[in-house]
């Protein structure tokens, strides 16, 4: 068996990083380095005490995110070519983000989704979800399309947080290598 290149735990990649506004591909073989990225996704996420975390975030242009509704491992979830199927209602919720450590800002979402999704066996997930899960999926699937969340923010928002983003381009060190 050949040794793994995939580190237990993964740097977080954070704005203004290009990879960020990058669209992902879809997964299409669900093979060892695909499953060994996910949980190291996983891993990265609880230790960072997140409750989602996108593919691009790690500097990878996979389809694949993995949520925590709760935080709580038991409650994770790992979703390979995730697709909203429907949506349904409007809430505004707090968000933060992983990419952005500190930032947050209320965004209006649809408040119900149907989602699908292959699971690490491979087999095609089709679930309901609402509240905080409905968020973090949301979430996580706009990042695989380069999509932020502060360009959901309300125009006062967005004025609010701008030194803080100026901030973060300020500390940026220059875009690190994707992982195709
Ligand atoms: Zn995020």
């Amino acid at each position: 068996m050949s040794e793994s290149t995939v580190p237990q735990t993964l740097d977080i990649v954070r704005y203004p990083d290009p990879v960020l506004r990058r669209s992902a591909v879809p997964v299409t073989v669900l093979d060892d380095e695909i499953r060994q990225m996910a949980e190291a996704m996983v891993r990265t996420m609880h230790e960072s005490r997140g409750l989602g975390l996108s593919a691009n975030q790690v500097g990878w242009l996979k389809r694949v995110v993995v949520v925590s509704e709760t935080g709580a491992p038991e409650d994770t979830r790992v979703a390979v070519n995730p697709v909203v199927l429907s949506e349904e209602g409007a809430i505004a919720l707090e968000e933060g983000c992983l990419s952005f450590p500190g930032l947050y800002g209320l965004i209006t979402r649809p408040e119900r989704i149907r989602v699908r999704y292959q699971n690490l066996s491979g087999e095609t997930v089709e679930e309901a979800a609402e509240g905080m899960l409905a968020r973090c999926f949301l979430h996580e699937i706009d990042h695989l399309d380069g999509v932020l969340f502060i360009t959901k923010m309300t125009p006062a928002d967005r004025m609010r947080v701008k030194r803080f983003l100026r901030e973060l381009e300020e500390e940026y060190a220059g875009p690190r290598p994707v992982r195709p």
